[in-house]
């Protein structure tokens, strides 16, 4: 038989679990599947510095184990699954976890977040958390008078390169085409930064260091007759090449962007679909930190309880 909730919300990243305690605080009984990365993006970091309310730092892991066990302290049922289907044309929405067990939900929350793509280097995997890092806000103050290399040439890696410029004494930025496909203005800024040097044509094909990444193999005009390898001495290595929302379940049931974000309205966490909510990086493709998903799954909450209480469910 299909399990009943008043609030459904699906990941557990900052939003999903913010979203927990504010739901589970406002008697809305929330039930939260956590997904295929318990925890969430944060779980693959190190050190967590930038999240108000830790002035010495907190490891991402520990900050996620604190979010769960403030939300379970206010009876939120945490619990293991991923959703796998949604019905969003059926009311009461329904979302089947693991393939099989079906909850019909007065409310959903989705905040399923977004992956960082990866270039699919084993290098990647080896030195993940010791010089391999998606996100420069979270990781670039690590890196302080370092030299570091970013990876991509759109805005977001224009962004990140200008932004690590601030901090290290030297940036490179490594771009796979002759161009950079980044906005002029950021453009403008990445190439009159004295501090980033553009290695255009090229691709890192792999990373090296005895404690760390110490340094990335560059191959420029990769399988053309010009080929031409070299290395260049890096302490951090970071990708910038675009980030992919998780979605794909929700194709079809509710309006995407043409990256497959969730659309959500103007400066709230309303879907096009009533009664369902998006939170956090799902929905999110500007500022992508931990403490605005947490903003988000406190607003998708107070819209859920507002939403039933209007209903009187
Ligand atoms: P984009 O998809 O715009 O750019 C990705 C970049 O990574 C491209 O240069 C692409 O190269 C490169 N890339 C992709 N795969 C690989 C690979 N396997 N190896 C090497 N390079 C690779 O992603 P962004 O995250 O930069 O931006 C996403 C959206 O967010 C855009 O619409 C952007 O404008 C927006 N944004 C806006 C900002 C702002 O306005 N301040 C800040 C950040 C993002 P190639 O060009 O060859 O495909």
């Amino acid at each position: 038989m299909n399990e009943k909730v008043r609030c459904l919300i699906i990941g557990s990243g900052p939003a999903g679990y913010t979203a927990a305690i504010y739901a589970s605080r406002a008697n809305l009984s929330p039930v939260l599947y956590e997904g295929i990365q318990p925890g969430g993006q944060l779980t693959t970091t190190t050190e967590v510095e930038n999240f108000p309310g830790y002035p010495e730092g907190i490891t991402g892991p520990e900050l996620m184990e604190d979010l769960k066990k403030q939300a379970s302290r206010f009876g939120a049922d945490i619990r293991f699954g991923i959703a796998t289907s949604v019905d969003f044309n059926s009311y009461p929405r329904k979302v089947t976890i693991d393939g099989e067990k079906i909850i019909e939900a007065n409310s959903v929350i989705i905040a399923t977040g977004a992956s960082a793509k990866y270039l699919g280097l084993a290098d990647e995997t080896k030195y993940a958390g010791m010089g391999v890092s998606a996100c420069a806000t979270c990781d670039g103050f690590f890196y302080r008078k370092k030299t570091v290399a970013v990876v991509g040439g759109g805005d977001t890696a224009c962004e990140e390169a200008i932004y690590l410029a601030g901090l290290a004494e030297k940036v490179y930025l490594i771009v796979r085409k002759p161009f950079l496909r980044a906005s002029k203005v950021m453009q403008d800024r990445a190439i009159q930064n004295p501090k980033i040097e553009i290695l255009f044509e090229c691709n890192a094909v792999g990373l090296f260091g005895d404690n760390g990444v110490e340094g990335a193999h560059i191959v420029k005009h990769q399988g053309e007759a010009n080929e031409e390898k070299f290395d260049i001495k890096i302490d951090g290595f970071f990708l910038a090449i675009g980030h992919k929302p998780n979605t794909d379940i929700f194709k079809g049931q509710i309006n995407l962007d043409s990256v497959g974000y969730i659309i959500t309205e103007a400066g709230t966490p309303r879907t096009c679909v009533e009664g369902v909510f998006a939170a956090g990086d799902v929905a999110d493709p500007h500022y992508r930190q931990a403490i605005t998903a947490a903003g988000t799954g406190c607003q998708a909450a107070i819209e859920a309880e507002r939403y039933l209480s209007e209903k009187g469910w």
